[in-house]
């Protein structure tokens, strides 16, 4: 168990701030160099660490902001429990564990009543701390049951060991974490609930990852273990992750068969920006050769018939939507990634300033999400109901997002591309509208120049969380048709003045109106033009799809197509097509026993 120091018992000569070294009271006395300063004391953060004991001390008690959101504390008596019985410690040590690290790790066992036999149960106890305190505790028995303490914090397990660390592990399971402190990985933590990736813990954990440079992930040699590493991934920043894949199902495993301590050592980089090898990027050329070029993301209900065809996205790219004002741009953009939620499942931010106040631009993507007026019956279509809106609630609570600029200044890029940072790890945000470019504050200098720094940091940003931001963007200039005096449609080169507008983003798109002119011989219509597509097989570039407005809902669908009045939560664009989708696997709330590796059959004597 990680000792604990009383902050008072910690003498610092000279001014106590920043950061200083000393003598630590828990194990310099017993040391051969007594006077070795292995303690390092942070009096910014009130932590001190110990880099001989790895004790711990902290200047204020944390109870009251750990439990701040009401959560209760298990029984604070965990230390009457520390004796572990013979048969339980014989029991860990055949799956390759011994009892330092059961004492570094804190297990204890307790009999205790499990839910699902009915009954008390002698247990295996994961002892949770974030600090000095025990904030949950997690039992199993010898049946593979688990349960844990009622209404407790859901943060990672073994926190503690990552405060003063420049790395961190994550793995999949409480067994992981004692499997690589067998083999000296001390700074290691564990999702708390198997493969699910809840928000909750990840927000809980935040402090004790700030300083954290690099993350090793490290999850199951399964598919669902394969998706929250790239959902954890995809949280922190894939630039600042590395991967580990087992040999066999987990770290346990590994210990068990002799190969932890090679596999550890095989570290692969995700595909981002940067200088790889060929080891780093082989599982994705073999992606390539196996399941052909990336899945772009397009809308595919029949409102938008044909447009896949003239353009797509992709994670990782920064897409600029322009065109004329009242010509309906942001209206395309909400609508375009409002469809990409719901059926790639992604989940959105939106900086917006230019639609507050926020409720009122929530009616919008409710009209465009639901299919109905929020205000009236109107062309004959009926008034959304309230029971429309707890819909939407429900499904656009974890799903849509939007971002308010603080104070009356305009927010700064490094401002909202750190908020942006801060959701994509808070809430596993992946697609970034900001509308529009001018509502942010560009830094003083040469205005090409900010441009292109702005946009630089925009796709990198994009590329290495391999996220999308679709940024809306007015044009400057607007040429008018020498013959007709109608407006030319705008081109990337027209937004801002800047050609790199065009070179720097990976796509970009323009919306065009038309009011319809017999004279002309126009129809009234909006078009969608592809001006840049980053791959070829992401679209065509030049080529235009042409679309109806719907008034009731503002939406836009197809020309010649029927207006949808439906709400897309319900909808299933691939049903209609008459493709059979897989059924998406329900992840179970009980995988806890998953995480832990138990072979069926196996005796355990406890
Ligand atoms: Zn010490």
């Amino acid at each position: 168990m990680y000792k604990f120091i009383d902050w008072s018992d910690i003498v610092v000569k000279g001014n106590q701030s920043g950061v200083k070294k000393t003598t630590c009271p828990s194990c310099s006395e017993s040391r051969k160099k007594k006077k070795d300063p292995c303690l390092y004391v942070n009096f910014t953060s009130g932590v001190a660490k110990c880099y001989n004991c790895e004790a711990l001390g902290f200047r204020d008690s944390d109870t009251k902001e750990i439990k701040k959101e009401d959560y209760k504390l298990p029984s604070q008596e965990w230390k009457n429990h520390t004796d572990i019985s013979d048969a339980m410690v014989k029991y860990i040590e055949n799956r390759g564990i011994n009892q330092n690290t059961l004492k570094a790790l804190g297990i204890t066992e307790e009999s205790y009543y499990m839910p699902q036999v009915q009954r008390s149960s002698n247990c295996i106890v994961f002892n949770y701390f974030e600090r000095d305190i025990l904030v949950n505790k997690k039992y199993r028995d010898g049946s593979k049951n688990f349960t844990q303490s009622a209404g407790t914090k859901n943060i990672f397990y073994n926190i503690n060991s990552i405060i003063g660390q420049k790395e961190c592990w994550i793995v999949e399971g409480e067994f992981d974490v004692l499997a690589l402190h067998q083999v000296g990985v001390k700074n290691v933590v564990s999702v708390p609930n198997g493969a699910n990736d809840n928000d909750d813990y990840w927000a809980s954990s935040e402090t004790y990852f700030k300083d954290v440079k690099r993350f090793i992930i490290a999850t199951d040699n399964d598919t669902k273990g394969k998706e929250l590493k790239d959902k954890i991934a995809q949280r922190l920043g894939r630039y600042r992750c590395d991967f580990v894949e087992w040999s066999n199902k987990d770290a346990n495993d590994d210990l068990k068969e002799g190969v932890l301590n090679d596999t550890i050592k095989k570290r692969k980089q995700f595909p981002v920006n940067g200088t790889f090898k060929v080891y780093d990027l082989k599982g994705g050329i073999l992606d390539l050769y196996d399941n052909g070029l990336p899945d772009t993301m397009k809308p595919s209900g029949y409102y938008f018939e044909g447009f896949g065809d003239v353009f797509s996205l992709m994670h990782g790219q920064l897409t600029v939507g322009t065109g004329i004002p009242s010509h309906g741009k942001s209206n395309f953009t909400d609508w375009l990634v409002l469809n990409l939620i719901n059926e790639y499942d992604l989940k959105g931010s939106w900086f917006s300033p230019e639609h507050s106040p926020m409720q009122l631009y929530h009616t919008n993507l409710m009209e465009k999400t639901i299919g109905k007026n929020f205000w009236k019956k109107k062309d004959g279509v009926e008034r959304m109901t309230k029971e429309d809106i707890n819909k939407y609630e429900e499904w656009a609570n974890e799903k849509v997002y939007l971002t308010g600029a603080d104070g009356d200044t305009l927010p700064t890029w490094d401002w909202l591309l750190d908020k942006f940072k801060e959701q994509m790890y808070s809430y596993g945000i992946n697609i970034f509208v900001i509308d529009a470019f001018n509502k942010v504050l560009l830094p003083q200098g040469n205005k090409l120049e900010q441009i292109n720094i702005v946009l630089t940091k925009l796709t990198h940003f994009a590329q290495s969380n391999n996220v999308s931001i679709v940024l809306v963007a007015h044009p400057t200039k607007m040429k008018k048709n020498e013959n007709t005096g109608i407006y030319d449609v705008p081109s990337l080169y027209d937004v801002s003045g800047s050609a790199d507008f065009r070179n720097q983003t990976h796509n970009g798109f323009s919306i065009y109106r038309s009011w319809g002119d017999e004279d002309l011989g126009t129809e009234e219509g909006t078009s969608f033009y592809n001006m840049k597509t980053k791959f070829n097989f992401q679209g065509e570039i030049g080529a235009s799809i042409d679309f109806n407005y719907c008034p009731v809902n503002g939406r836009y669908y197809v020309k010649g197509s029927e207006p949808p009045y439906f709400s897309i939560i319900d909808y299933d664009p691939k049903e209609k097509q008459e493709i059979q989708e897989q059924p998406t696997e329900q992840i179970p709330t009980a995988t806890l026993s998953e995480a832990f590796d138990i072979d069926l059959g196996e005796d355990i004597p406890f």
